[in-house]
């Protein structure tokens, strides 16, 4: 091994230390934008030092190179603009687009790569080591790709929410499934050649869309984070073909990222993965049980000025932000108000649910903008047990995950764990009607004779609220 090349792997594994420290620093809100910063500096000394290698190596003619550079242009510049412009409401979609375009770009390295081959080296001869991980690589990328433009179509509410079936689907869905697992067996065994990855990769296309459309209601988190761990895997495998170190290790991470996490969104919903890929659970097609309150009951509402009253001469709130919190961009307004009634010697605490907002994560990324104190943000096995000695719970535009009717079979949200807010003496409920959520769902929390509700948009009532709460302490 030359220095030069020592030098190459020595980079290579200060890039993976990167992404594995990074990754670990992503743990806590705290450390987490430094995180951040240190797995993209790991993944930018190691893209840096492949062009280093190609140049050095003269395995590139002047048209690669010029191609790499433009695809590097477009595609930083395209990464920056959009992720510095995405409102904080549009994330979960842009996310989803970044799997896919993660997915869609591993299996292209593994197409280009097969045809690059043709007439050098007969796919015979070639070891299983290349012809299974290229063959992966297009079936999980494809399906990664065309998933997650469905999963993120669905976030945008381009198409709805819902669970979307057509006769005959599972049936096609099993016949896709079958194509491109036969395929991708011929291949590994060095048959069949580009035409039968062509094959493989419309298959796998078709795949992902007829697996993503069905599932809806309050099964989506999972979905995105099994797309987010598939993404992972199909880079891994594109490094398996490539030779990249660097690739396999970052994808590797990010399968099993993704992988633990879609495990924590499985259970945090109370669901079993394999039903939710295989659709029709959770997705609101099983027979209707009664409903006993939704839709029916008297709803109560409450001004502004009593809300404020009643929060003020409490001893402890739990504030319980959903998407609706995201929407209204009313973050810095709500931990205004908490800082405002701590300050006057209330209990305040956040009971986070995991699958609030729209993506993982996605309420503690938006109170951690507005420097709320981790201290006070509880999970939902935390916070539960303090409803009960809780005097006010203030609901800012979540839905779903306090609906009671979780508890009773037959809807879209069964099974799901929820945050026991109609445990408390008195909930507060700001949104702007008696819509449903993301599932679709009447909330059986709104008739409850303890719940008030505060009609409007979230940042505005939780404006006004703080003008009251000022009037009073
Ligand atoms: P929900 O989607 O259940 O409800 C959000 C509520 O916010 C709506 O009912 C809406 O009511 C209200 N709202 C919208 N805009 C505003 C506004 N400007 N001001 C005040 N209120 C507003 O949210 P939850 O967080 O409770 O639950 C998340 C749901 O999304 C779950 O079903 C989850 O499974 C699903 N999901 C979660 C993902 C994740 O990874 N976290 C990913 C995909 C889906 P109104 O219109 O009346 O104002």
């Amino acid at each position: 091994m030359t220095g030069f090349d020592t030098g190459v792997h020595v980079v290579y594994l200060a890039a993976a230390v990167c992404f594995v420290l990074g990754l670990h620093r992503m743990t806590s809100p705290a450390t987490a934008r430094r995180g951040n910063q240190l797995s993209a500096a790991g993944m930018a000394a190691a893209v840096v030092t492949t062009v280093v290698l190609l140049a050095h190596d003269r395995v590139i003619t002047v048209t690669g190179v010029i191609v790499l550079a433009v695809g590097l242009a477009v595609g930083a510049t395209a990464g920056l603009l959009t992720a510095r412009r995405v409102k904080m409401t549009a994330m979960p979609q842009l996310v989803s687009i970044f799997n896919a375009v993660g997915g869609g770009a591993a299996a292209l390295i593994a197409f280009s790569d097969a045809i690059g081959h043709v007439g050098s080296v007969a796919l015979a001869d070639q070891p299983v080591s290349t012809t299974l991980t290229t063959a992966l690589d297009l079936l999980i990328g494809g399906i990664t790709f065309s998933g997650s433009l469905v999963a993120g179509a669905k976030l945008a509410g381009t198409i709805p929410g819902r669970p979307l079936t057509f006769p005959g689907a599972r049936v096609l869905n099993l016949l896709l499934a079958v194509i491109a697992l036969a395929a991708a067996l011929v291949y590994t065994t060095g048959h069949g050649g580009v035409p039968l990855l062509a094959v493989l990769t419309v298959a796998a296309l078709g795949l992902g869309v007829l697996a993503t459309l069905p599932i809806g209601g309050a099964d989506m988190p999972v979905v995105i984070s099994l797309l987010n761990a598939f993404t992972g895997t199909a880079v891994a495998m594109a490094g398996f073909v490539i030779d990249s170190t660097p690739l396999i290790i970052a994808g590797a991470l990010v399968g099993a990222a993704g992988g633990i996490l879609t495990k924590l969104m499985a259970d945090a919903m109370n669901r079993s993965l394999l039903n939710i890929v295989a659709g029709g659970f959770g997705t609101g097609d099983e027979p209707a049980g009664a409903s006993p309150a939704a839709g029916s009951g008297t709803v109560r509402e409450v001004t502004v000025d009593d809300a404020a009253l009643q929060l003020a001469y409490s001893h402890k709130v739990v504030i319980v932000p959903g998407y609706g919190l995201a929407a209204a961009q009313g973050q810095h307004e709500l931990v205004e108000l908490a800082q405002a009634l701590t300050d006057h010697g209330v209990d305040v605490s956040y009971g986070i649910h995991p699958v609030a907002g729209r993506m993982p994560g996605h309420m503690n990324v938006l109170l951690a903008e507005a420097n709320a104190p981790y201290t006070q943000l509880k999970d939902l096995e935390e916070i539960n047990p303090q409803f009960a000695s809780t005097d006010v719970v203030l609901v800012v535009g979540a839905n779903d995950v306090t609906n009671p009717a979780a508890r009773r079979p037959g809807n879209a949200v069964s099974g799901m764990p929820i945050l026991d807010v109609d445990k408390a003496t008195s909930v507060i409920v700001i949104k702007r009607s008696l819509g449903h959520g993301y599932a679709g769902v009447d909330n059986e929390l709104y008739p409850d004779p303890k719940t008030a509700m505060l009609f409007g948009d979230a940042k505005a009532e939780l404006g006004a609220l703080l003008a009251g709460l000022h009037s009073y302490v």
